[in-house]
């Protein structure tokens, strides 16, 4: 006989339960990233054999989980981040959410968990901004952040898939990155500790490639750099930046002008904001007569590029800060090499460079809605 075809999720279905103790609002200004969340939260729990449950919207509220449950011992663990953002006019915007919900998809099905239709998902987070309306801050430059999760949740000590998953969703209204305009930030080579190698998982969003992460940064940290620049191989690859995609701007050997990044080849994260940058630098800088690369490229060409006084700018890219200057990178030198720092140039008095400055602002005004847009995603 044939099996019964498992239950998708259907956003039709939602089960509102309205929180009866409403939060106050917190000043915009007070706000810490990631401290305080919202009223509600949503969830909707899978079963091997039969599928998706109705999606719920709860009040915020601690789960309860038994012990042995695989997500506390085998890392049965992935997410997301992403932002929803308040239009001048008071509309909610997303920015390319289906974007988000397939690399979560590719991250759940690396780790056994199950998969879902990402539009119906898109469909279900829309809708629990929506009933979240009142926490999306007013003002420029903040938004709510959106936290989707998704654990193994079977009562189990044996490794192997699990038979039950919750996918879940909180959420928590942020400030800017910068508060008062760009800070260029100093960073470390790292061949030392390596994030993510070739058939590994660095290029999922698993909560088991962040914890490791916290020692080399807390170590740099010590040294007074803000993050750790990953390298990987002897070679010394450029990969990508504490949790940022790296952008490179220099004046290549053959003269020209270019912007570069590491290829997603598995051992970076495919960034949302990286896919969106490349996007926008082919369609503005492209005009300009810039070559704009995603390829393999290494700190000596960085550090080439620096001594003969063809480097023009380096930011990181990600949703928490949009572009984040860096000012320095201080590499070992490599094999049998020489400590030495790597000078960013920026302009006179300035925290950021103008491609910097360029790509934040027409990132900034796709996701508040000033510039019309495919990826703007109304709620
Ligand atoms: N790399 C890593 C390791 C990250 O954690 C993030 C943040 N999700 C990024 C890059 C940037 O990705 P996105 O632009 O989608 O935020």
């Amino acid at each position: 006989s044939q099996a019964p075809a498992l239950a998708g999720v259907d956003p039709s279905k939602m089960i509102i339960q309205r929180t009866q103790t409403p939060k106050e609002l917190m000043k915009e200004e007070d706000l810490v990233f990631g401290r305080t969340f919202t009223d509600h939260m949503l969830s909707i729990e899978w079963v091997a054999g039969k599928g998706w449950s109705e999606p719920r919207i709860t009040p915020y509220q601690n789960l309860s989980l038994d012990p042995a449950t695989c997500v506390f011992h085998y890392g049965f663990s992935c997410f997301e981040g992403m932002k929803a953002y308040r239009t001048e006019s008071g509309e909610l915007r997303l920015f390319r959410p289906r974007k988000n919900m397939d690399r979560l998809s590719l991250s759940s099905a690396r780790i056994a968990l199950p998969s879902f239709d990402p539009d119906a998902m898109v469909e279900c987070i829309s809708k629990y901004v929506a009933l979240e309306e009142k926490f999306v801050p007013k003002k420029r430059g903040y938004s709510l952040y959106l936290r989707p999760t998704m654990i193994g949740t079977q009562r189990t000590l044996g490794v192997g898939p699990p038979g039950s998953a919750l996918f879940f969703v909180i959420a928590s209204p942020v400030g800017p990155y910068y508060p008062s305009g760009f800070k260029a930030v100093s960073l470390e080579a790292t061949s030392k500790f390596v994030r993510a190698w070739p058939g590994g998982t660095g290029d999922k969003k698993l909560g088991g490639n962040y914890a490791p992460c916290i020692l080399p940064q807390q170590e740099a940290a010590k040294r007074g750099f803000h993050q750790n620049l990953w390298l990987f191989g002897e070679e010394g690859y450029v990969t990508e930046v504490g949790t940022m995609n790296l952008f490179t701007c220099w004046v290549n050997k053959e003269g020209v002008k270019e912007m570069v990044t590491a290829p997603l080849d598995g051992t970076i994260l495919e960034g949302v904001t990286r896919d969106s940058i490349l996007a926008l630098a082919k369609e503005h800088l492209g005009k300009e007569g810039w070559k704009i690369t995603e390829r393999k490229y290494t700190i000596k060409e960085v550090a080439d590029a620096a001594d003969e006084g063809r480097l023009l700018e380096a930011f990181g890219a990600g949703t928490a800060a949009v572009v984040s200057p860096v000012r320095r990178i201080a590499w070992d030198g490599g094999a049998n090499g020489v400590q030495r720092d790597i000078n960013v140039p920026l302009p006179e008095g300035k925290e950021a460079g103008p491609i910097a400055e360029r790509v934040w602002k027409w990132m900034e005004g796709i996701q508040y809605g000033d510039i019309k847009s495919d990826w703007s995603y109304p709620v």
